[in-house]
């Protein structure tokens, strides 16, 4: 699933391809990408003919346009969905849901997803913030990131590391495999518990957070299932310079101790068994 650098790279795409522009026509190929737009293909259409585009916002994962009218159309990436700006000529994805041409008659914007868990909708006086996506957290990339108020937050819950830098209402961006990364900068185990870490802590994971973050988005994000690819169809190549996600079994890049691979929430962890000592009773 794309994190926060890989939909970055997806907004600054859409900011050079799509703002200031004004939507002529929709067509929506499947209805499963515009379910949560609860009034349907027709009225999401209605909403956005005519329409001009007026930025390219974005809060963790989640992607906004806000529009002329005051509303927004937000997508959401989920497992494999893509935003291509492509000329209206280009033959249609075998994936493609979702298109929108331009009143201008110039490059259009396909919304191509495989899995079909993610999706558009138009969300009404959302242009400032849509209301779907008010819960959740600001990124350690904003510059509005309050950084006190997460150390204390962190360290105010009761669960592991690894849930809490899952959970977008605390900080937004970071899923599965920047959740890996900055532990292992960190040397933080994912199950040690968020009250016993101390605040210099807190602050040093805050701060390696940035850095991976900023390094991958530096590379184009991850593409590590070859799904997610920027607005012009290319991959990004921060997976070659990935320390432990996807690394299981082979040297951990700081002392050549195998990376181990440990089940969490239906899903894996990757860590350094030298460098991440696992906790006598993980969370
Ligand atoms: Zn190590």
């Amino acid at each position: 699933m794309p994190e926060l650098p890989e939909v970055e790279v997806v907004r600054l795409g859409l900011e050079r391809g799509v703002v200031g522009r004004t939507i002529a026509a929709v067509d929506v190929h499947h209805p499963r990408a515009v379910r949560r737009h609860e009034a349907g293909a027709q009225d999401f259409a209605d909403l956005l003919v005519g329409r001009r585009v007026e930025a390219a916002r974005r809060r963790g994962k989640y992607l906004w346009l806000p529009l002329d009218s005051g509303d927004a159309v937000t997508g959401h990436l989920g497992m494999s969905g893509q935003l291509l700006v492509v000329p209206p000529d280009k033959p249609a994805e075998t994936h493609l849901r979702i298109r929108l041409g331009f009143a201008d008659r110039g490059r259009e914007l396909r919304f191509i997803d495989q899995r079909t868990f993610g999706g558009l909708q138009v969300v009404a006086g959302g242009a400032e913030l849509p209301s779907t996506i008010r819960h959740i957290a600001r990124d350690p990339l904003d510059p509005e990131f309050d950084d006190e108020l997460f150390v204390g937050r962190l360290r105010a819950k009761t669960t592991g590391v690894k849930r809490a830098l899952l959970d977008q209402t605390l900080v937004s961006g970071i899923g599965n495999i920047y959740a890996d990364e900055v532990l292992w900068r960190v040397g933080l185990h994912g199950g040690r518990a968020t009250e016993a870490v101390t605040r210099p802590k807190a602050r040093e994971l805050l701060a390696h957070a940035r850095e991976v973050l900023a390094e991958s988005l530096a590379q184009g994000g991850t593409s590590f299932d070859a799904l997610y690819v920027s607005t012009e169809g290319v991959s990004g190549l921060f997976a070659h310079s990935l320390s432990a996600y996807g690394r299981a079994g082979q040297p951990c890049p700081r002392c050549s101790t195998p990376i181990r691979r440990e089940v969490f929430m239906n899903r894996s962890s990757a860590s350094c068994p030298r460098c991440q000592p696992r906790p006598r009773h993980p969370r």
